[in-house]
C-alpha cells in the first residue's frame, strides 16, 4: 500500500510551503468537476474491507460500502480507517489558508464559523475532519482530512462573508488547496 512516509520530501514540501503553491498543484475553477471523488486517493483506494469493519482509534464502522457512525459488532473486523491514518501520518488531504485584514479583525467569530462546519460534516461523514490550525505570518492554516471538507469550509467563508476563494488542485495525490483572502 502507498504510505505517506515514503514521500518524506514532498510532504515536507506541502507543509512547509504554507502559502505557496507547490509543484503538481494547478488552479481550478469553483465549479470545475474535479472534485467528483478520485480514486487516486491512495488512503482509501485499498480495495474491499469486509463488513462491518471498525476503526479501533476512532470508532466509525464502515458498513454498507462507507464509513458510519453506528455501534459495531464485537466481531467486527478491525481497521484504522482513512482519517485516523491521515491523522497518525500527519499527511492532510485538504489546506485551507485564510487571510486578510478581515480575517484578522473578524477571526474568533471566523474560526468558530469553521469548527461548526467541521462539527456538523463530521456528525454525518467520520472521515471529514480538521487535522490541524496553525498560525504563521498572519495566515491561518487549517488542514483536513478530506478534500470536500476543506472546499466545504471555503464556500461557507465565502457565502458569509464574501472575500476571494480560490482552489488548487493536485489531481495526482488528491491533495485541495483553499486559499480565502478578505
Ligand atoms: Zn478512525
Amino acid at each position: 500500500m502507498f504510505r505517506a512516509s515514503q514521500l518524506p520530501t514532498y510532504r515536507r514540501e506541502i507543509i512547509m510551503s504554507h502559502t505557496t503553491v507547490s509543484s503538481g498543484f494547478r488552479q481550478v475553477e469553483r465549479h470545475d468537476g474535479i472534485f467528483q471523488e478520485r480514486e487516486h486517493d491512495s488512503y482509501r483506494a485499498k480495495g474491499k474491507l469486509p463488513e462491518p469493519t471498525v476503526c479501533p482509534q476512532c470508532g466509525a464502522v464502515f458498513h454498507e460500502g462507507r464509513w458510519q457512525w453506528r455501534q459495531a459488532p464485537v466481531n467486527a473486523h478491525r481497521e484504522t480507517c482513512p482519517a485516523c491514518h491521515r491523522i497518525r501520518d500527519h499527511y492532510p488531504a485538504g489546506f485551507l489558508t485564510l487571510k486578510g485584514e478581515f480575517f484578522q479583525s473578524h477571526r474568533d467569530e471566523i474560526m468558530r464559523l469553521v469548527r461548526n462546519h467541521e462539527e456538523h460534516e463530521r456528525a454525518e461523514h467520520p472521515l471529514k475532519r480538521i487535522m490541524a490550525e496553525e498560525e504563521k505570518d498572519g495566515t491561518t492554516l487549517v488542514t483536513t482530512t478530506d478534500i470536500h471538507l476543506a472546499r466545504g469550509i471555503g464556500e461557507a467563508l465565502h457565502h458569509a462573508y464574501q472575500g476571494e476563494l480560490k482552489y488548487h488542485y493536485n489531481p495526482e495525490q488528491n491533495l485541495l488547496r483553499v486559499s480565502w483572502a478578505h
